[in-house]
């Protein structure tokens, strides 16, 4: 077996290999072949070596070995001198990309991007700057004569341009040595002939040329003829001449070999996109496809949103017009065997005192026929404050209110409300000014009502009479105590403070809670959290069509890893590391995602649009849309990691040759 002793001493070739040997299989049962059965060689800097053998006497296995893209089962591999073996997949895929450059007899180019983005692949995942890659592509593609087809894709090129292609790429990072398996293999004669000389002008400017041919009329151009058969060396035509001579390049700096992408993330990120966005376009039927998912997650998230926040102020609004400042006190006690006791006009005036509280509206109430010519109705009779229509936003349509002043003298003026004026009076065009009898007292009416369209209860609350509180109680009631009363907070956001102040200043005078407190806010809130509710059970449904989307998302990278399992490799063989292969397709999967994203964001708002239209109401959120929005993307990165993590796992020689 080797070891490394038997390198030798003295100035360290290029390349060393000693008793390499590759097996495959054997791991199932089936018996292991050896392709390469102990393989020692040499290659200094400068060398023009043709590696010829027969078809399946193991070239293109030693290839992959001498351009690190596989390891050897066994043997040693020193690259000037430092042992390959102990370099790790980040440190191989420097050297790949600094020291070698490779051209294979089908190309393999990327067919989804031009000329001069194949041949910047490499310095892609060298970190070169934008302008800097695209002159020396530009320049490396004029200097293989391919000046006029720089925008080209590989399928509109002959094989001979795309071959130069190639040679461009496999320069672009330097190409200290040029591993060339079967370069002329697909080429007409004159093309290959053409491929010969450009091979052999790289070696007179310096490179170490490594080509690997069957053909042995190809191998006597080169300086160097090494034969292979079966997998083992069993002709050399010697060293070359020394390469120094020839003026070889300088050599690489192996202190450096540690990756270091010397280009910023944003930069990376914004090539890694623009790639991303190219494959996306070429394939826009899949990938529209694919987006319609999440197109429908992120629109119907924004749609039902928009919805359930509209209905839920749409409920709020209305409820809102009762007051939601309002607090209403009753004498019913806190439980039915403590009997009610009546407020008393001293708990009011105590009551008008709490801070907090802005108005104090004492009601007496009852049913009462009213008399208007030879009419009889039965109606809710409300004995109140000259302040209602403040206080309950319940403004007059006709006519006006009565006054403090009216209450102070006990005046006998009644307002109706719309329903009953309907009622009462429905031949009467002006119910301002009529009077109306209720047992035998005359009221004057002042005005009318407008119509408030609300029901509590079974009860319409425009079917009411209203009155000053004083005539109500002494002349129409007989009574001084007000059957319920109505506390305005002076601020909406401290109703529930009042309402504990009120409580405490009761409490004190009657020493059991003999009496009840309510709040509209406390129905109001109950009502909110119904809609909110709905609202989340909308979203919930509108998530679980984000998912589907996402796995949408994955599906399609799955396929597109698959269908470029080979670009895969040819970026690995041109120094992209494992990480930059998952960047890549994890770009891809979130751009998938950033485009169904803005696309839903466009649906949704314009759905709810049309909604806006037919009345329904809508309210647009925009930490909603956002929200969808970034779901959406986050669906994209986490069902596109497990495809990119796939191809990031490849290895490099299974992707370069598979399908
Ligand atoms: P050449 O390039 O000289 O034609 P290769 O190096 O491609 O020969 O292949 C040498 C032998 O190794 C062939 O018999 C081939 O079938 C076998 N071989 C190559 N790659 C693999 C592999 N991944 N698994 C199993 N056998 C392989
Ligand atoms: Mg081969």
């Amino acid at each position: 077996m080797s070891g490394a002793d038997d390198f030798g001493a003295g100035e360290p070739p290029l390349i060393a290999l000693r008793g390499i040997r590759k097996r495959y299989g054997g791991n199932d049962g089936a018996p292991a072949i050896e392709v390469l059965r102990g393989v020692d060689l040499e290659i200094r800097a400068g060398e023009f070596v043709a590696i010829v053998g027969a078809s399946g006497s193991g070239k293109s296995t030693l290839m992959n070995m001498l351009g690190c893209l596989d390891r050897p089962s066994e043997g040693g591999y020193r690259f000037a001198g430092k042992d390959v073996a102990g370099m790790d997949a980040d440190e191989l895929a420097w050297l790949r990309r600094e020291a070698f450059g490779f051209v294979f007899q089908g190309y393999h180019l990327i067919a989804t991007e031009s000329a001069r983005e194949n041949v910047e692949v490499p310095a892609l995942y060298a970190g070169m700057p934008a302008a800097e890659r695209h002159a020396r592509a530009v320049m490396l593609l004029e200097r293989l004569g391919l000046g006029d087809r720089l925008d080209n894709r590989p399928s509109q090129m002959s094989g001979g341009q795309q071959q130069r292609v190639s040679i461009a790429r496999a320069l672009m990072n330097g190409g200290r040595i040029i591993l060339a398996d079967e370069p002329t293999g697909a080429l007409d004669s004159k093309s290959g002939a053409e491929v010969m000389t450009l091979l052999g002008e790289l070696a007179d400017a310096g490179h170490t040329i490594i080509l690997i041919t069957h053909d042995r009329k190809v191998a006597a151009q080169a300086r160097r003829v090494i034969e292979v058969s079966d997998g083992q060396v069993v002709a050399d035509s010697g060293a070359d001449a020394p390469a120094v001579a020839r003026g070889a390049l300088p050599p690489l700096d192996l202190s450096r070999a540690k990756y270091d992408s010397g280009a910023s993330l944003w930069s990376e990120l914004a090539d890694a996109a623009r790639a991303a966005w190219r494959v996306l376009w070429i394939n826009r039927f899949r990938t529209g496809l694919t987006l319609l998912g999440i197109v429908i997650g992120v629109a119907s998230v924004i749609v039902m949103l928009a919805i359930g926040l509209g209905t839920r102020q749409q409920v709020m609004a209305q409820l809102g017009a009762f007051g939601s400042n309002l607090l209403y006190m009753s004498s019913r006690g806190e439980s039915s065997r403590i009997p009610g006791r009546s407020i008393t006009l001293g708990d009011l005036e105590a009551l008008a005192d709490v801070p907090g509280v802005a108005h104090v509206l004492p009601n007496v109430t009852g049913n009462k026929v009213i008399r208007h010519g030879n009419i009889d109705v039965q109606t809710y009779v409300r004995g109140t404050g000259a302040e209602l229509p403040r206080i309950q936003t319940w403004p007059v349509a006709r006519g006006g209110f009565f006054t403090a002043e009216d209450e102070h003298d006990m005046a006998t003026v009644a307002v109706l409300g719309s329903r009953l004026a309907e009622k009462l009076m429905p031949d009467v065009a002006n119910p301002v000014g009529q009077t109306i009898l209720i047992g035998n007292v005359p009221f004057q009416v002042l005005g009318v009502m407008s119509a408030k369209g609300a029901l509590t209860g079974e009860q319409d609350q425009d079917d009411v009479l209203l009155l000053p509180f004083s005539t109500a109680g002494i002349r129409v009631f007989g009574q001084r105590e007000p059957t319920y009363t109505v506390l305005a907070a002076a601020d909406v956001s401290r109703v529930a403070e009042v309402e504990q102040a009120i409580d405490e200043v009761l409490f004190e005078r009657h020493r059991i809670r003999d009496y009840g407190i309510g709040n509209a806010a406390a129905a109001i809130a109950a009502e909110a959290r119904t809609q909110d509710n709905m609202t989340m059970m909308l979203s919930l449904i509108a998530a679980v069509s984000l998912v589907v989307g996402g796995i949408g998302v994955m599906n399609v990278m799955l396929m597109t890893v698959r269908e470029r399992t080979r670009e895969i490799g040819i970026r690995m063989a041109t120094g992209a590391r494992r990480r930059d292969i998952l960047r890549q397709f994890l770009t891809e999967a979130v751009l998938v995602s950033v485009v169904g994203g803005v696309a839903g964001i466009v649906a949704g708002v314009v759905l709810a649009g049309l909604l806006l239209v037919w009345e329904v109401p809508v309210i647009f959120s925009l930490s909603a849309i956002a929200g969808a929005f970034g779901c959406a993307v986050i669906t994209g990165l986490v069902f596109g990691f497990m495809p990119a993590r796939k191809a990031s796992g490849l290895d490099p020689v299974v992707a370069l040759m598979g399908q």
